[in-house]
């Protein structure tokens, strides 16, 4: 049996498998091993995805902060959930980290 790709409903932002918040922990899992190796791949979909969620958030003025919406939908992907060198990412200013201290 497939499995269930875990998507954002419109409006809202939920997911459409499991109700929770989108990216839940599951679509974080699928988008990580779906971008595998592309970070910036993924951070452009998720980005695109941010700007839908702030235009929506504009309109409907009932999802509080922006700033708290880059934190749910973009930066998780710093430290991708599954990719096999998880332990090492790039933050922000290009440095290679690697013990998740921020
Ligand atoms: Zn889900």
């Amino acid at each position: 049996m497939a499995e269930l790709v875990h998507t954002p409903e419109r409006p809202g932002f939920g997911c459409a498998v499991c109700r929770r918040p989108w990216p839940c922990p599951p679509a974080k899992v699928q988008l990580s091993e779906e971008y595998a190796g592309d970070l910036t791949g993924l951070c452009v979909y998720l980005s695109a995805q941010l700007g839908d969620a702030i235009e929506e958030a504009v309109r409907d003025h009932n999802w509080g902060r922006v700033d708290d919406l880059y934190d749910r939908f973009v930066s998780w992907a710093r430290r991708p959930v599954c990719w096999p060198q998880a332990e090492q990412y790039i933050d922000r200013h290009g440095h290679v980290g690697g013990s998740g201290t921020e």
